[in-house]
């Protein structure tokens, strides 16, 4: 059984019940992966399917008899919940359809420790919830194409998919699903220290800080998540954020104030980050009366939100003063069978929930589009 290679080890990890560490995946083959944790040496066997959900023969043969096609009906790029449910839905309309992804499924909802709001779980883990998805959009036979998309071509008759090994696809519609990219804090210090104590990823990173002091930067839902994950860990905690108020939800807050290893510090930014050659020994941070001091803290984990990743994001497409592209109500973008789901689509709420949700409005919107275009209309956007 071949090893993972370390990017994937960074999503699929999760927590050993006994040490509440880490483990990596160890080996895996198609059922079946093991995760170990890397302090004791438990072994965790996750099964991917169970036996009542594995993949009848017939739908398995079914995605791999596409895969010797360049043309499909839709492509998704992006494996997170959106893309996979967007895959559900496209297979559920009969479309000729096939999913890439560069890394592993899931997206940033496989590196969330605990899950309490998507509907049917009252807390589920990231990695757990992400098989699920990908278990259930494989059950329906899709395609799921492990290669990094490079361009997006909008065309008249098919638009195009390029990819990194320099095949070319193309489709009646296109979904994109590529969903964000932690935003930094832009701060001297930052960038030199990445992986030497500054981390955008606690469930990654946290353990390597066991025992030490750390801060979280920012007020949001992934802050406050982060800063309970870490306080379980870490010597103490130091929440600095730029405001008084939390934007992150109430019961966070809660959380936060009942947790004495975390230490809120409001209206506070961080203006450097000092290394001692080895790695991050202080930072320096400002309050609001404008008055420097110097924090020991040996990791900062930065959580201030996310970018749209518009990286695939073809020229011509209509974006938000935000940077997020404009779609309609079936989630297209101003390129007419082009559509953009979750992360990088401009909408109230990011939530995995929600980027399901678009996954499932752009895949019936797709196939509908697609029967379009084949029949030869330029355009299928609803009539307003
Ligand atoms: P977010 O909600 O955009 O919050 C970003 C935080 O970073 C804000 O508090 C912001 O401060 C702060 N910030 C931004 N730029 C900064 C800078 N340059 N310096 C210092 N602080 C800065 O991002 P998020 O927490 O990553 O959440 C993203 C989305 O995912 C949200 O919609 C969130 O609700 C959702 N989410 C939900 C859950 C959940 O439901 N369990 C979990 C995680 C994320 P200000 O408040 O002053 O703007």
């Amino acid at each position: 059984m071949d090893s993972k290679k370390v990017s994937d080890i960074r999503v699929a990890c999760r927590r050993c019940d006994e040490c509440g560490i880490r483990t990596g995946v160890k080996s895996e083959d198609d059922d079946l992966c093991i995760l170990q944790c890397s302090l004791c040496g438990k072994e965790y066997p996750f099964y991917k399917s169970p036996p009542e959900d594995r993949p009848l023969p017939a739908m398995k043969e079914k995605g791999n008899m596409l895969s010797a096609h360049n043309t499909y009906d839709t492509i998704i790029v992006g494996g997170g919940p959106g893309g996979l449910s967007a895959g559900i839905y496209s297979m559920r309309a009969a479309m000729k359809t096939i999913l890439i992804e560069k890394g592993a499924p899931g997206g940033q909802m496989a590196i969330n420790k605990g899950i309490e709001n998507y509907p049917g779980f009252i807390d589920i883990n990231g990695f757990e919830l992400s098989e699920r998805f990908l278990q259930h959009a494989k059950w329906y036979g899709l395609e799921i194409l492990q290669e990094e998309a490079m361009a997006i071509e909008p065309g008249i008759e098919f638009h195009s998919v390029r990819l990194a090994n320099g095949r070319t696809l193309n489709a009646h519609a296109i979904i994109l699903a590529p969903g964000g990219i932690s935003r930094s804090l832009g701060v001297p210090g930052e960038a030199e220290n990445l992986g030497r104590g500054v981390s955008y990823c606690a469930t990654c990173d946290g353990f390597f800080f066991a025992g030490k002091p750390v801060a979280v930067v920012g007020g949001g839902d992934t802050a406050l998540e982060e800063a309970l994950y870490l306080s379980k860990i870490a010597a103490e905690v130091h929440l600095i954020h730029r405001r008084e108020e939390f934007r992150a939800g109430r019961i966070l807050q809660q959380r936060i104030s009942m947790e004495p290893k975390i230490k809120v510090m409001p209206n506070t930014v961080v203006t450097n980050i000092i290394s001692d050659g080895n790695g991050v020994s202080s930072i320096i941070v400002k309050n609001g009366r404008e008055v420097e001091s110097e924090l020991h803290v040996e990791g900062i984990f930065i959580f201030v939100g996310f970018a749209p990743n518009r990286k695939l994001v073809p020229a011509g497409v209509k974006i938000s003063a935000g940077g997020f592209v404009l779609t309609d109500e079936t989630c297209e973008s101003s390129i007419s069978g082009i559509f953009a789901i979750g992360d990088l689509r401009q909408k109230y709420a990011n939530q995995i929930v929600v980027a399901a949700s678009d996954g499932c409005i752009s895949a019936l919107a797709a196939a509908r589009c697609v029967e379009m275009r084949k029949a030869g209309f330029t355009s299928c956007k609803l009539a307003a």
